[in-house]
């Protein structure tokens, strides 16, 4: 275990998932509903929601998924024409996520090697008990930070904190890994090495030489 870094803070969707895109396409070939349409609801729901996105809402856990698709389907009628079957989201979603094996494989390969491991996700309080059996989260992370239960989300300063206070290490000695470049960037100011995922082989040959190797 060369090398300064102790610790490995991974994501989850997307990261230990196939691409979360995957998981979009199926939602549009089953309702006609585009993401291009979802990104225009998400942005008129969050106008109606007085500015603050019902999404990161959900993801803190201050509303529950039955709001937050009603806030969504108010704002997607009338770009639609027609009242959107929201319900069948999850399923759909669930559905095209599949595990993504050579990172889970790296996870545990690094959990032997003697590093720490923890997941920080932004997530759905809903959905914990569709994604926690896609893996197997309790044999290689010691904890989960899932913001649907702490309260705060990626980038936000805190959740990063909430990490390394369960950890009980400094942020230097962490190494962390998420799809989504401003949680990179969060991870960053908080005082951590990040990873970019951009695609399965990238990011294990950047988390290999962040690791020395
Ligand atoms: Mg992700």
């Amino acid at each position: 275990m060369p090398g300064r870094i102790e610790a490995v803070v991974s994501d989850f969707g997307g990261v230990l998932t196939t691409p979360l895109v995957e998981s979009f396409m199926a939602f549009q070939d089953r309702t006609g509903i585009t993401a291009e349409h979802l990104g225009m609801g998400m942005q008129a729901a969050t106008e109606a929601n007085g500015g603050d996105n019902p999404l990161f809402e959900m993801e803190r856990g201050e509303i529950s998924e039955a709001t937050f698709l009603e806030k969504l389907t108010a704002a997607l009628e009338p770009l639609l024409g027609h009242p959107p079957e929201m319900h069948t989201f999850r399923e759909i979603y669930f559905e095209a996520l599949d595990p993504n094996p050579p990172m889970i494989e790296l996870m545990r390969e690094l959990k032997g090697a003697g590093y720490r491991m923890a997941m920080l996700t932004n997530n759905v309080r809903e959905w914990e008990p569709l994604w926690r059996p896609m893996l197997p989260v309790d044999e290689i992370f010691e904890t989960v930070v899932d913001s649907g239960f702490v309260g705060c989300r990626k980038p936000e300063s805190r959740i990063y904190e909430i990490v390394l206070d369960r950890i009980s290490l400094p942020a230097e000695a962490c190494l962390f890994v998420d799809d989504v470049q401003v949680n990179c960037e969060g991870a960053e100011k908080a005082g951590m090495t990040a990873v970019h995922f951009q695609g399965t082989e990238q990011a294990i040959a950047d988390m290999r030489a962040a690791l020395g190797g």
